[in-house]
């Protein structure tokens, strides 16, 4: 068992790959809610923001240099791209290893809060 997001950082369960660095790795979101879909993980297991946070926020940075490093590669910089991290329950966190969503690849819906 273990973590989801760990196994798939260690190769013992598939995802596609599209970004990798010394820290930080990237993969197809499985259940897609935009015609781009990733999810950019630390290699070290936090299991939400707020531990991550207190834990090495410089994390936080490792993340979003990635994050800029890949939107750049592909042009998302140009088009455009939204970023979402759920924290806790109630915003809906189901995986419980620190993720950032990115999604983009068209034009998307206004946030709805509910
Ligand atoms: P969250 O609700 O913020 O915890 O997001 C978890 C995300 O992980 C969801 O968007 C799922 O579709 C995605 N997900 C779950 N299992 C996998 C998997 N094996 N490979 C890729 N994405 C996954
Ligand atoms: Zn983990």
């Amino acid at each position: 068992m273990g973590c989801l997001f760990c196994n798939i950082l260690e190769g013992k369960i598939p995802s596609a790959k599209v970004y990798e660095n010394k820290r930080v790795f990237a993969f197809k979101d499985i259940n897609p809610q935009a015609k781009v879909h990733l999810l950019f993980v630390h290699k070290e297991h936090t299991e939400d923001l707020c531990q991550l946070i207190k834990q090495d926020v410089s994390q936080l940075n490792d993340l979003f240099v990635a994050i800029r490093e890949y939107v750049e590669q592909v042009g998302l910089d140009k088009s455009g791209f939204r970023v979402i991290i759920n924290n806790g329950k109630e915003a809906g966190q189901e995986v419980w290893h620190t993720h950032v969503h990115i999604l983009g690849g068209e034009r998307l819906g206004r946030l709805n809060s509910r």
